[in-house]
């Protein structure tokens, strides 16, 4: 029995995970898998009935299944609260509770959407690369942090156990792959960068057939909008990737297309990378398509069954191919189709496959 926490969150966030449920539904009757879906609160929808964003009855769950698929959390509703309370400091607690210390982001182009890109379709044709950005140290976690009236400050800091574990991750993945790696860092001018780069350059002894290049983070935001085919693996620290991974998706098309998956030793969390989109909500408009890839994400992470991952990745592109297409990733003269009918497009291309 495959267990499996959901957790829809806030705006959008109820109506994407309700089409990757359609989606894993139809896969669970096709290939007789048993599949056991537990929804839980979190985000605002949590704070409205609990008090609090994240609990613990939504923790454990979370730490006991196979799996968890997230929708969005947040939206103006909440936005006014102390940072400590805000749907972020949640997601910053649940990565941090469940230990996914990398957070992996394909940047995949598919065909049918190359128009959709604001790069020209021959530089983008062909790119395939994955950013994987580490999640649970660095910057966003480090000691001290604060403000007062005269200054603000925070604390860049990595334990040679977390660059250790997030190198050698990013190493087997490029050995799937086309065993090209590249580190990004900021060495030149970061003590913290060079002891990154050191210990990459370490673990790189046991994957001796993996081409390793280090590249500062300047020149990398650069190279991804010049040049994205040059790149198979990407890995770097938490602030760096924050940034890195939203140019290398966006370069691929809509928010509403990239899935996610954040990984640690014992759980994994799959989620898209948009947020609740309170603009578009309740409408049936959000793109599923981000929630439905991170549903493939998880059969190859978690699950590993890499066949229905890609089944799933081949009813995505063929729909697309058909030409339906939701609002975000609309040219003008496309007729657009809402969230469900794209959704029930996919399904029933899941039953013929
Ligand atoms: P957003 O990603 O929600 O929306 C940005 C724009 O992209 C909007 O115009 C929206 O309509 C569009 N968009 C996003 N996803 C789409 C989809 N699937 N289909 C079609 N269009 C889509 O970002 P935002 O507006 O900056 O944030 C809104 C709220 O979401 C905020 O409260 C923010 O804190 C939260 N947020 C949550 C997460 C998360 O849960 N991981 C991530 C980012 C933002």
């Amino acid at each position: 029995m495959i267990k499996i926490v959901t957790i829809p969150g806030d705006g959008i966030g109820s109506e994407v995970v309700a089409s990757a449920l359609q989606v894993l539904s139809a896969l669970e009757e096709k290939h007789g898998l048993e599949i056991e879906t537990e929804e839980h609160l979190f985000g605002g929808a949590s704070y409205d009935v609990h008090g609090e964003m994240l609990t613990e009855e939504t923790l454990d769950a979370c730490k006991n299944c196979d799996a968890v698929l997230l929708g969005a959390v947040g939206g103006p509703k909440w936005e006014n609260l102390p940072h400590e309370k805000k749907p972020e400091a949640a997601l910053l607690r649940i990565r941090k509770e469940l230990g996914l210390f990398a957070n992996f982001r394909p940047a995949k182009v598919y065909d049918a959407l190359l128009n959709a890109s604001s790069l020209k379709p021959d530089i983008l044709s062909g790119t395939d690369f994955m950013v994987i950005r580490e999640l649970t140290g660095g910057i966003y976690f480090g000691q001290p942090r604060g403000y007062d009236r005269e200054r603000g400050w925070n604390t860049m800091v990595y334990e040679q156990h977390e660059v250790e574990r997030i190198a050698r991750l990013a190493f087997e993945t490029a050995m799937k792959r086309q065993k090209r790696l590249t580190s990004i860092d900021k060495a030149n001018v970061l003590e913290c960068s060079q002891f990154w780069r050191n210990i990459v350059h370490e673990v790189h002894k046991d994957f001796p057939e993996v081409e390793l290049n280090d590249m500062y983070v300047d020149n990398a935001a650069m190279q991804v909008v010049r040049d994205p085919k040059q790149f198979d693996v990407i890995v770097t620290k938490n602030l760096f990737g924050d940034i890195i991974s939203d140019i290398s998706g966006m370069i691929t098309g809509s928010l509403g297309m990239l899935p996610s998956a954040s990984i640690g030793s014992d759980h994994a969390l799959y989620e898209p990378i948009h947020g609740s989109a309170p603009d578009i909500a309740g409408q049936n408009k959000a793109n599923p398509i981000a929630t439905i890839a991170s549903v493939a994400m998880m059969f190859e992470h978690s699950l590993s069954m890499q066949h229905i991952a890609d089944e799933i990745y081949t009813a995505i592109e063929r729909v697309l191919e058909s030409g339906m297409r939701t609002a975000d990733i609309a040219n003008s003269g496309d007729s657009i189709v809402s969230t469900t009918e794209i959704t029930d497009a996919i399904t029933a291309n899941l039953e013929v496959s």
